[in-house]
């Protein structure tokens, strides 16, 4: 037994290496959580066999970041291929969204550059 945090809540709770031996750290309450989450998505795909990972979490509330866990632990099992974030511009994959931190930033300048084209501005205009 030694005491770990939970990777879900973060709460300290007694891991017991043998027990829980490849799971993931959470304690009790959590895998309770968890149990009940992967049934309502278990229900939800057995009517839309054919939904992706966003309609789920929109649909059962369960984040994506679990829905990823589900399925990487094997327990949940999706027919289509799982969707990750990608940068629409140059292929990264990002956490969120659509644009990496990269080309946001490029395409944000390349917005004001643009404004101030169009305002006809002079660069003493804008010092
Ligand atoms: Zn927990
Ligand atoms: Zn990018």
């Amino acid at each position: 037994m030694s005491l770990q945090n939970c990777d879900r809540c973060g709460k300290i709770f007694n891991y017991n290496p043998i027990e829980n031996a490849g799971n993931e750290k959470i304690c009790p309450e959590c895998a309770i959580e968890e149990k009940k989450d992967l049934k309502k998505v278990t229900e939800y795909l057995r009517k839309y066999p054919l939904a992706n990972i966003m309609e789920v979490h929109e649909a059962t509330g369960v984040s994506q970041a679990m829905l990823f866990r589900f399925i990487k632990s094997g327990s949940l099992k999706m027919r289509k291929p799982v969707e990750e974030f990608k940068c629409r511009i140059c292929g990264k994959s990002i956490q969120k969204g659509t644009l990496c931190a990269e080309c946001k930033s490029k395409i944000e300048k390349g917005f004001d550059a643009e404004k101030l084209k169009n305002k006809k501005m002079k660069k003493t205009d804008i010092i």
